[in-house]
């Protein structure tokens, strides 16, 4: 690791971190567990430190994220837009966690290009489109949350990682993770975890604070879907689930119940590529996520202008739920050669 661009990251940021008046913590749209994590993470570092902050998300996330200390205190775009327009705009020390290009800001895409503030980006994703002034990014690391915990550490501030930290930070890894079952092969991340043991967390609690949260309909609709939604395409060792708008009101969806249905597929023998469709109102959010080296990122990029990790990515589209997944299939064979079924 090259720590040397760690040390001069940490000194320009503190430089600027002592001389700001409003500090403002902002993530990507669909906040998942390592955004929110980070975000608040950081903010209650910085109040330990006697720096106070704002934390605020383009829209909402999950309910299975707010048991997170802190949560309540958040502000949501889509809910106070005036408010959160007027905290970015106002802001003149912008923390930018777990994204590196402006649209990830979604409805606060634009603001936060025009906004005045001195802009650091702590970041694990590829590509970095260059629009901070700041920027940490590793792409070796597991999750933005443990890189917060290296940008903590060598600024010195061991005495400000508290138990609150440490939690933030541990749910940040452990979702971006699959609870350590993918981008967690460098012993870096499980340096990082055994200091936050240290530090009194409960990391069953935060276990099942995340996971053992969910409503029975979450349960029943992973049923629906596993039963009557999975298509599996064993030439190209890939396989998918969607949701229409009407299968989501007739299992009473609620944000966050299909979060994690992608990653199902993968445990049958032979699929490496996994994708899930979901209708939303005027768009479908895709995921896809993959085992090995299939390049779920290029995938994304190169058909539905989205992005992510090698094996973790999403995209959007504004085709119907129908046409999109016959995008997919007609695309598939470019990336994917067909092989003999499993018997
Ligand atoms: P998820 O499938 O959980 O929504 O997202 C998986 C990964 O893909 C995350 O790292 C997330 O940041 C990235 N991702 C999800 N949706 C988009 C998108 O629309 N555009 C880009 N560039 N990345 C996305
Ligand atoms: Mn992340």
């Amino acid at each position: 690791m090259n720590t040397g661009n760690y040390n001069k990251f940490c000194e320009t940021v503190n430089a600027r971190l002592t001389r700001a008046k409003k500090i403002v913590i902002l993530s990507h749209v669909n906040p998942d567990g390592d955004a929110v994590g980070s975000s608040l993470a950081l903010c209650h570092f910085f109040a330990n430190a006697g720096y106070s902050s704002d934390v605020v998300f383009p829209n909402e996330y999950p309910d299975f994220l707010k048991w997170m200390p802190g949560s309540r205190d958040t502000v949501i775009h889509s809910r106070r837009k005036k408010l959160a327009e007027k905290i970015v705009m106002e802001a003149d020390l912008l923390f930018m966690l777990d994204f590196n290009t402006s649209d990830r800001a979604g409805k606060l895409a634009e603001l936060i290009k025009e906004a005045s503030a001195f802009k650091v980006i702590i970041d694990h994703h590829p590509n970095p489109d260059g629009f901070a002034d700041a920027i940490l990014s590793n792409t070796k690391a597991s999750s933005t949350a443990e890189l917060l915990y290296r940008y903590m550490e060598l600024s010195g501030g061991n005495d400000y990682i508290d138990s609150r930290v440490s939690e933030c930070i541990y749910a940040g890894i452990m979702s971006d993770t699959g609870s350590f079952s993918y981008n967690s092969s460098e012993p870096e991340t499980y340096r990082v975890l055994s200091e936050l043991l240290k530090n009194g967390i409960d990391k069953d609690a935060i276990y099942s604070n995340v996971y053992d949260n969910y409503s029975e309909n979450r349960m029943r609709l992973l049923g629906f879907c596993l039963d009557k939604k999975l298509v599996v395409l064993h030439e190209y060792g890939a396989a998918y689930m969607s949701l229409s708008l009407s299968e989501k009101e007739n299992h009473k969806y609620i944000r966050g119940d299909a979060e994690g249905f992608v990653n199902y597929p993968l445990s049958i023998k032979g699929i490496d590529f996994a994708a899930f469709f979901m209708e939303n109102d005027d768009h479908v959010k895709l995921s896809f996520r993959s085992k090995g080296a299939f390049d779920t990122n290029k995938f994304a990029s190169e058909n539905f202008d989205g992005g992510g990790h090698l094996n973790a990515s999403g995209g959007e589209s504004k085709l119907s739920l129908k046409d999109t997944i016959n995008k997919f299939i007609s695309v598939l064979p470019k990336y994917k050669t067909g092989r003999l079924p499993d018997k």
